[in-house]
């Protein structure tokens, strides 16, 4: 990029600043960003248009997508002071990383925490996995004990699938809570995983809990995610996002799916039935090292990242690189797709 002497407006940290690591490939078959393989229930997205088409659209949605907050609390038996909604997970991520004194994570860890403590220039720490992914409980209590700050730690973990023991996380919630830190247990696959991180966050205010409808709920193109968290936590965050940031169309997509949610259930089991099938093929592989996984993607070592991305690209489908991680060389990511899709993805790997 030419050197603009316009970025001298903005904060000196920004230099570091970098966009997501995604790159679009078009392909048949789409096993990238572990969305769900199946929509949105048609019968489900014809009411939530009926209802888009019955809003004035001339007119502004709720200050804080109210309507929106009372379903997810009811959803979640959750008090609805301690809930925020917001555009997609992430940008709780961001609002939270914005507060934070200080982020900690996991490295590799889902990248946005990262970015998003670069972004707003906070101070940013990562701890390594221990063996097969384990969590690193001393170092991060370590971490905790050095300075306080927000932890994120997703689980099941991203990138590599694995979910940590509760005995764990409630170590690092009595530390969060002795040291007036905040842990983020980000649960964007805990459905595929049935773990609930909820009854560590009711007991310890230190605790708060992302969710996302972009996986389990099939609508990873609406962009909406939620915090479920302490009242004077969730008000910090809340004040954090602009106003009216939930489109009224959104609401009313995420109000339908909130009153049907019976469709997850059945949706998570295909997915982790296809997972389970998937890993057991996988464990035949002369070459690739499936990791165990509890969510909807599974992390494979190969010889060479680059080839084996190429080699299902040209057979038409498109799975994530991860071997710019630190300690994930080889790796790539692939999501659970429906039984056509993963038919086709252990055709390919298996083509020698
Ligand atoms: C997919 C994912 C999310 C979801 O982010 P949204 O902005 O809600 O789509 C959050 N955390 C992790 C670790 C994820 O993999």
């Amino acid at each position: 990029m030419l050197p603009c002497a316009a970025v001298n407006a903005f904060k000196s940290h920004l230099a570091a600043v970098a966009d997501y690591p995604y790159s679009k490939h078009d392909a048949r078959v789409k096993l990238d960003q572990n969305e769900s393989p199946e929509d949105f229930p048609p019968a489900l997205k014809a009411r939530a248009l009926e209802r888009i088409a019955s809003l004035s659209w001339n007119r502004y949605p709720e200050l804080h997508a109210e309507d929106v907050r009372a379903a997810v609390a009811r959803h979640e038996g959750w008090p609805e002071e301690g809930v925020v909604v917001s555009p997609g997970s992430n940008l709780l991520v961001l609002a939270l990383a914005e507060a934070a004194a200080s982020v900690i994570d996991t490295s590799p860890a889902f990248p946005y925490y990262k970015g998003a403590a670069v972004a707003s220039g906070t101070p940013y720490r990562s701890v390594p996995l221990g063996p097969a992914f384990a969590l690193p409980i001393d170092g991060l209590l370590a971490a905790l004990d050095a300075a306080p700050g927000v932890l994120f730690v997703p689980n099941p973990h991203g990138p590599t699938g694995r979910l940590f023991d509760s005995a764990d996380l409630e170590r690092l919630a009595a530390r969060a809570r002795d040291r007036d830190a905040l842990l983020v247990v980000d649960e964007a696959y805990h459905a595929f995983a049935g773990s609930d991180a909820r009854p560590l966050a009711r007991a310890n205010p230190n605790v708060a809990i992302l969710r996302t409808f972009s996986k389990s709920w099939c609508l990873g193109g609406i962009r909406a995610g939620y915090l479920l968290a302490a009242p004077r936590v969730a008000a910090v965050t809340r004040a954090l996002l602009p106003p009216f940031c939930i489109p009224a169309h959104t609401g009313a997509i995420l109000l339908t799916a909130l009153e049907a949610p019976g469709y997850v259930e059945p949706l998570v089991a295909r997915i982790r039935a296809e997972r389970d099938r998937l890993l057991g093929e996988l464990a035949k592989h002369p070459e690739w090292k499936a990791w165990p996984s509890a969510s909807n993607f599974i992390l494979v070592r190969t010889p060479d990242a680059g080839a084996a991305h190429a080699r299902l690209l040209a057979a038409g489908i498109l799975v994530r690189r991860q071997d710019h991680y630190p300690g994930l060389e080889g790796c790539i990511r692939l999501s659970v797709g429906t039984r056509a899709e993963n038919d086709a993805l252990l055709a390919a790997a298996f083509v020698r």
